[in-house]
């Protein structure tokens, strides 16, 4: 009989201590410089692999902890450092998961290593779904794979945009739509393996924040891959493409259920930024005097902070909660996973906002780190699914009702 605790086991809190210190030591000290350089930290990312942070191994373990928090504790810990830094070392994470989720155990040997090279070389990898003409509706995709059976070749075709890590890495997986009139149902994804000729990467957009990761759109033109370059391979398409023909439904489900295991991590992710916000704007309330007094001590500053803290405590509850759920299998039946990540990306914009308001001039300045916090935050409603869409999810869970 396990009785219900909320206590982290001492493997949690080590990993916690860990990152955080790597956090504290090497990525909030470098946070500025690359926002305001707008360049991937490649040093930071080698720092990072260099210690274990970033590489396979790191990501198979927090993976492999039958809570599920451990990845959802090293995000909050690495992006309270920086979030633009953050994200160019969990970047990868996107693509790995997409391999993980759809891929053969042959394709994951192959690849995943690949898509973290080694602390020597380190490198990054690209998930690349949304398009000019496919954000929010994944379905409507016009990126084509047609199969070349003569010489066992996919041949890919189209646009993405606002591709994390697009053109700068090493491997990209791609969706593409094999069968466009089943609409997400028809859809694949492929690895687009290094060096491949077709492939080229936009320059890199420029951001309200996040300014340190890379962002891109991806260009695929006639760019042909390996037939095992297919996750899943092809028996396994053409098997699911003629369930989904017959307008059976369990494969798009299995891909629903995909994202909403991946949003709890991005929560984790919010909370961090939330909490950098938070904790800088208390230090800073008790120590500025106005009239002749901390301003903490007027009720509204601290009721603010009080219910910033309380906020970013009941985010964590629920990403904590789809964390375990997703973990261990519990059915999202009210799409937790998507809730965990709607509040935490709400709270994280409301606290970083409530943050620069109790700095007041100095919130606004980037001599302090609240103002990027700020324009970190709003990435969280966002990118993983728009609030509006986390909203459609929850609202179709709890109804049964196909709202639009
Ligand atoms: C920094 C950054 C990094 C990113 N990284 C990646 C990546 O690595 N890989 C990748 O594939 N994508 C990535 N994205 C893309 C991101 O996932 C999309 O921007 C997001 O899904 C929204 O799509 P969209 O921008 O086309 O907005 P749209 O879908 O055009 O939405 C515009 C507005 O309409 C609302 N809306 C749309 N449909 C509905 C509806 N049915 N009901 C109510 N409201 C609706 C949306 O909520 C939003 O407010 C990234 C984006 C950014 C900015």
């Amino acid at each position: 009989m396990v009785e219900f605790s909320l206590d982290l086991n001492e493997e949690q809190r080590d990993l916690r201590e860990w990152v955080h210190g790597f956090a504290r030591d090497v990525v909030r000290p470098a946070g500025a410089e690359w926002d305001a350089r707008e360049e991937t930290p490649w040093p930071v990312i080698q720092e990072a692999a260099k210690i274990g942070l970033y590489g396979f191994e790191f990501l198979a373990n927090t993976w492999a902890d039958p809570t599920g928090l451990s990845l959802c504790l090293s995000n909050e810990e690495l992006f309270w450092g920086d979030a633009g830094i953050g994200m160019a070392i969990f970047g990868t994470s996107l693509a790995v998961a997409a391999i993980y989720a759809s891929g053969t155990p042959d394709q994951m040997l192959e690849w995943v290593p690949q898509c973290f090279g080694d602390a020597s070389d380190p490198k990054v990898a690209a998930f690349c779904t949304t398009e000019p003409e496919a954000g929010s509706d994944v379905g409507s995709m016009r990126t084509r794979a047609r199969y070349d059976e003569a010489a066992d070749e996919w041949v890919i075709s189209g646009q993405k945009a606002f591709a994390t890590n697009g053109g700068i890495a090493e491997v990209h997986v791609v969706t593409a739509s094999v069968e466009p009139e089943l609409g997400s149902r028809g859809q694949a994804a492929f690895v687009v393996p290094p060096g491949t000729p077709g492939l080229n990467g936009s320059k890199k957009l420029k951001k309200l924040g996040l300014r340190a990761s890379h962002t891109a759109d991806v260009f695929l033109d006639e760019v042909r891959v390996p037939g095992r370059c297919l996750l899943g391979g092809k028996e396994a398409l053409d098997a699911r493409l003629a369930r989904a023909r017959e307008g059976r439904k369990a494969q798009g489900q299995a891909a629903m259920r995909t994202f909403e295991l991946s949003r709890p991590a991005v929560g984790a992710q919010a909370l961090g930024v939330a909490r950098a916000a938070y904790e800088y704007a208390l230090e800073y309330a008790k120590g500025r005097v106005q009239f002749g007094r901390p301003i903490i001590e007027n009720q509204s500053i601290a009721f603010a902070l009080a219910d910033m803290k309380m906020e970013i405590d009941a985010a964590r509850l629920l990403v904590w909660r789809a964390a375990w759920m997703g973990r261990n299998n519990r059915p999202f039946e009210a799409g937790e996973g998507s809730m965990s990540k709607l509040k935490a990306g709400e709270v994280a914009v409301a606290v970083t906002e409530k943050a620069v308001q109790i700095l007041g001039g100095a919130g606004f300045v980037r001599e302090h780190p609240v103002e990027r916090w700020y324009r970190d935050a709003k990435i969280y409603t966002i990118f993983e699914g728009t609030s509006e869409i986390q909203r459609l999810v929850v609202a179709r869970a709890i109804s049964g009702v196909y709202i639009r």
